[in-house]
């Protein structure tokens, strides 16, 4: 029987993240032994799994386990597992590919950077899985069977753009790789990768708690000066979380946080628990130092494995943690679920409700803590997943107290430091009511709009936020420790009080010798605004657009349509500056008579000018610029 040889190619990601291996500009290089284990893990606890729920795979499950062979003379290095394999379109599709999210992104990062260590950085948030085998071979081979099927697959590369791919007749179920070690360069491998206390060293540091046994043949002296051959498992084989917090150093949860979340960084936080009683669970679970590229993507991973007394059950159990907190990764073990449980069942049972309530409360309070005690970490935390976690404003509404009081905010208070909204109800002026703030797309743009300069003149704190999902929840919430939020570009602000009798009989009068004016540009502009009228909030512009209590913000209003949502025209609101010269210059002109074509005209300017200082956009920039272009000739 023949049997072709097919070269094919690496996809195009792929063999630039290679050409990096190869090149190795990761100077950890043991960590690929722990990534082949993690592997061979994972295909271990799959092959379980299948032949718990489909009892016609025909396949001895009673000895699963993982095997190192090393060969100093040969200098090759192997590890082969009996788990599920791989068919031929799967090597092809798991191996020749990198289905990661962000891989573009990442290769354009490492291009830019010049800075080793910053590449070593970018690679470790990312890690390459079984790619990092090329730093320490020249060669790969991988030969496996898909349990259940008769023909097996050997595949080779050298890590250089293509790999060769064959049918095998004869390969035992489960993967091998076989390492072709790179010649043991003299000055820093002091060292091979084929030394037997190397691989110990390694398997002891990166992969104790593995659940499988991990074996390789050593050889020790026996009698009479001959050498025999003795089989040890290498690993404790330790589930960490059954075990006491004392018991377990940090080293062991960080390599068992990188093994369950497929990360080469270290947790920011670890959270280990226990619950005795009707229901018992154990519950290890970790918060990334880093986000994932895909946090905000639909299809991306969420959630933790779901183990049953040991048993892996399930990846990405969604039903153990809401979406808001899907940055959460590790392992909850439940001891008295079913083997056979679906994710249909598990988000209807009343038990898995309870625990997952309780893992929500322990990790919201671990992150209270984190924010009370260390703030430097809590920082890198918000930075990192502060806008997920800002979604659980509008979906949990049970933990709303708490979540309000991790936000932390841009605020005019202080051009560095966010605060938290604690923070700012103890700044809050004596006879301030509400708390005030203002959303837009960035920092500067709404700190130099002319809403704020009402507030800035009179000292009052403006919170920035420029998170989409701000607008959202600012809206929903409504309220903090019994405050209003209010935005300061929308309803009336009265930042005197409105008991200021002295301003009152002022006000009037202006309100007076303006109503003329005003309702002559409330028709002219009737197009735009649904009023136009005078304004407390502005000092030095000579206008600005504000929106009624009830109405949508432009933002939102742009988010909506952008998603297919029918709106009808929102009209917002002109508010005049009354002591600024070009407002009272319109009314004295107004009075004496002037042409009201050339004060509609001055009406669309200013209206344009408010819609510009706020980041709007016109309708029609081109007429706006020769009505402009007009007037200032005019002034020459
Ligand atoms: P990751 O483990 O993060 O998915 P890897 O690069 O380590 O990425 O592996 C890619 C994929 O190749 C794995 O997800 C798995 O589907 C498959 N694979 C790798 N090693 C094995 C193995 N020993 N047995 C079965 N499948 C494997
Ligand atoms: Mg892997």
């Amino acid at each position: 029987m023949s049997n072709p040889t097919e070269t094919l190619e690496f996809q195009a990601e792929a063999r630039q993240l290679l050409q990096l291996m190869v090149h190795s500009i990761y100077s950890n290089k043991d960590i690929f032994l722990r990534e082949l284990i993690s592997n061979a893990s994972d295909a271990l606890d799959k092959l379980r799994l299948e032949s718990l729920v489909n009892k016609e795979l025909e396949v001895d499950t009673s000895d699963l386990h993982i095997t190192i062979e090393a060969d100093r003379e040969q200098r090759t290095l192997t590890v082969r597992d009996n788990g599920i394999g791989m068919s031929r379109d799967e090597v092809v599709a798991l191996i020749g590919t990198i289905a990661k999210s962000g891989t573009g992104e990442l290769l354009r990062k490492l291009k830019e950077s010049k800075d080793a260590g910053a590449s070593q950085e970018l690679i470790g948030q990312f890690g390459v899985g079984f790619y990092s085998t090329f730093m320490v071979a020249d060669r790969v081979v991988l030969v496996t069977r898909r349990a259940g099927q008769t023909e097996g697959v050997r595949w080779e590369s050298a890590g250089e753009g293509t790999y060769e791919i064959s049918a095998v007749a004869d390969a035992p179920q489960g993967t091998s790789v076989t390492l072709h070690l790179k010649p043991a360069d003299t000055e820093d491998n002091l060292f091979d990768y084929a030394d037997e206390w190397k691989i110990r060293e390694i398997v002891k540091q990166y992969s104790d708690f593995i659940a499988w046994p991990i074996r390789m043949s050593v050889e020790r002296p026996g009698e009479n000066d001959e050498t025999t051959t003795e089989v040890q498992t290498l690993n404790s084989m330790k589930a960490l979380w059954a075990r006491s917090r004392d018991e377990v150093a940090q080293d062991e949860y960080n390599e068992f946080y990188k093994h369950v979340a497929r990360d080469w960084a270290d947790p920011l936080e670890t959270i280990h628990m226990k619950a005795e009683g009707t229901f018992e669970y154990e519950a290890l679970l970790f918060i990334p130092s880093h986000a994932p590229a895909d946090l905000f993507m639909r299809e991306g991973r969420r959630g933790v494995q779901l183990y049953v007394k040991r048993v892996f059950i399930m990846d990405d159990c969604d039903a153990l943690m809401p979406d808001y907190l899907r940055f959460v990764k590790g392992v909850v073990d439940a001891h008295d679920l079913s083997l056979n449980i679906s994710r249909e069942i598990l988000q209807q049972d009343r038990q898995i409700r309870i625990v997952r309530r309780r893992l929500v409360k322990k990790v919201l309070t671990t992150i209270k803590e984190m924010q009370a005690k260390e703030p430097q970490r809590y920082r890198t935390l918000w930075t990192e997943f502060g806008r997920a976690i800002k979604e659980g404003l509008l979906d949990d509404v049970d933990n709303r107290e708490t979540l309000l009081d991790l936000i932390s905010v841009a605020s005019t208070h202080d051009p560095e430091e966010p605060t938290t909204l604690r923070g700012y109800v103890e700044r809050m002026k004596d006879g301030q009511s509400d708390i005030y703030y203002v959303t837009g797309e960035s920092r500067s743009m709404i700190e130099n709009s002319p809403h704020m300069e009402a507030f800035r003149a009179k000292g009052y704190e403006v919170l920035l936020l420029t998170d989409p999902v701000d607008e959202v929840w600012v809206e929903q919430v409504g309220q903090y420790d019994g405050k209003p939020l209010q935005s300061i570009a929308k309803g009336q602000v009265d930042l005197d009080g409105g008991d200021d009798a002295e301003q009152e009989p002022e006000r009037e009068q202006q309100r007076k010798d303006f109503a003329d004016l005003l309702s002559l540009l409330g028709e002219q502009l009737a197009g735009e605004v649904k009023e136009v009228r005078l304004s407390s909030r502005l000092t030095t512009s000579p206008a600005c657009i504000v929106g009624d209590d009830q109405d949508l913000t432009p933002t939102l209003e742009k988010l909506y349509r952008a998603m297919g949502q029918e709106l009808p025209q929102i009209k917002r609101i002109l508010e005049l500056n009354p002591g600024h010269p070009l407002v009272t210059g319109l009314r004295e002109a107004h009075s004496a008579g002037a042409d009201p074509a050339a004060l509609a005209e001055t009406a669309e300017l200013i209206y344009g000018m408010a819609l510009l200082a706020e980041g709007g956009e016109l309708k029609d920039p081109a007429r706006f610029t020769r009505l402009l272009a007009d007037r200032l000739a005019r002034t020459l």
